[in-house]
């Protein structure tokens, strides 16, 4: 579970981390990729050499490629334009720029490489300064980027994550579930799901104040989960109750993983800023067969008449259906 929160930086100036100054030069002429090399490490950057548009391609395809990209018009194998489609085709997260170095000076070749994909582009041969600063352009542009991009994954983030306890909110796991049950009819595999629920949490609240309950409600979700699989999915389902996921495990596996959960909860008192407090919660177990078919909203109805159930019998316990 994904639980940590992406900042986002507000500002014009590259991060130190966008694209940690690292620059491919792909040019088929070795005395000009000398050239670049020097100057660039000059101001600081790392230069990524490629001596065609082949080679190029297959840098740029490992993890983390070069963000910033100087390519040479004229190539064997695979030219600069060719290479700019390519790299628009692929729509790669993050963006790369691509500076593109033509040796003629004919309009119809620039627009012809713009209209591929490039950022921009300069005229062999370099003069130094206007390098620099289109590189520097550049990295402005990548680093509103990852602006943009950490923005995007912190909302992603805070529409699918309960503030209070940094798990599935509610919208989520309920996604995340109906999601589980197609994976499971088509893989035939079983699916089971857990409702938790603190056993009188009210008294909690009303003896030690709600901050409190909250601090309980934290460090519950944090033992829930502790106490199961990477990839088993836990969410906040209301006040305080938690919904759980458990992907392939089965009737006979589920009584076992539920009262795993349940001692996970009940084996020590919470410590808080004012005092030790002993919880206990009881769940309504339920699974389903991939044969089964069952939608979410069964699983959902039978979990929680499971639940009522545990109440019934005296809390602090596993009820399957
Ligand atoms: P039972 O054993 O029957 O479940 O009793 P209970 O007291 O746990 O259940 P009840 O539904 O009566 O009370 C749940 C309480 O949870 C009431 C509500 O104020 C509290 N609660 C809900 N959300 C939050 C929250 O985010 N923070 C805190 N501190 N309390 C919350
Ligand atoms: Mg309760
Ligand atoms: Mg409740």
């Amino acid at each position: 579970m994904n639980t940590g929160q992406p900042t986002v930086r507000h500002s014009l100036e590259p991060a130190a981390d966008i694209s940690s100054g690292r620059v491919l030069i792909a040019d088929d002429d070795a005395m000009f990729r000398r050239i670049l090399q020097t100057w660039l490490e000059s101001w600081g950057y790392h230069a990524i050499i490629a001596e065609d548009g082949d080679q190029a391609w297959s840098i740029l395809q490992h993890e983390h490629p070069p963000e910033l990209l100087i390519l040479d018009w004229v190539m064997p194998g695979i030219d600069g334009t060719e290479l700019c489609r390519r790299i628009r085709e692929q729509q790669r997260s993050p963006y790369s720029y691509i500076l593109l170095a033509t040796g003629k000076d004919d309009k119809r070749d620039v627009v012809t490489g713009l209209e591929a994909g490039a950022d921009d582009y300069l005229t062999k041969p370099f003069d130094r300064n206007e390098l620099r600063a289109r590189l520097r352009v550049g990295r402005r542009i990548l680093a509103l980027q990852q602006d943009l991009i950490s923005a995007r994954d912190e909302l992603r983030f805070q529409a699918t994550h309960d503030v209070l306890t940094g798990i599935w909110n509610r919208g989520a796991v309920l996604d995340l579930l109906h999601r589980e049950l197609e994976r499971a009819a088509r893989t035939k595999t079983s699916t089971s799901v857990l409702m938790l629920d603190l056993d009188h949490f009210k008294k909690i609240n009303d003896t030690f104040g709600h901050l409190t309950g909250d601090d309980v409600l934290r460090e519950v979700a944090r033992r829930i989960t502790q106490s199961v699989r990477a990839y088993d999915l836990v969410g906040r389902y209301g006040g305080e109750e938690f919904l759980i996921v458990l992907p392939g495990c089965d009737k006979q596996e589920v009584e076992q993983s539920a009262n795993r959960i349940r001692l996970a909860i009940a084996s020590a008192p919470i410590l808080t800023a004012s005092s030790e407090i002993p919880v206990t919660a009881s769940i309504g177990a339920t699974a389903a067969s991939g044969a089964s078919s069952a939608s979410e909203k069964d699983l959902l109805l039978r979990a929680d008449q499971a639940l009522y159930e545990a109440k019934n019998d005296g809390r602090n316990r596993v009820s399957v259906a």
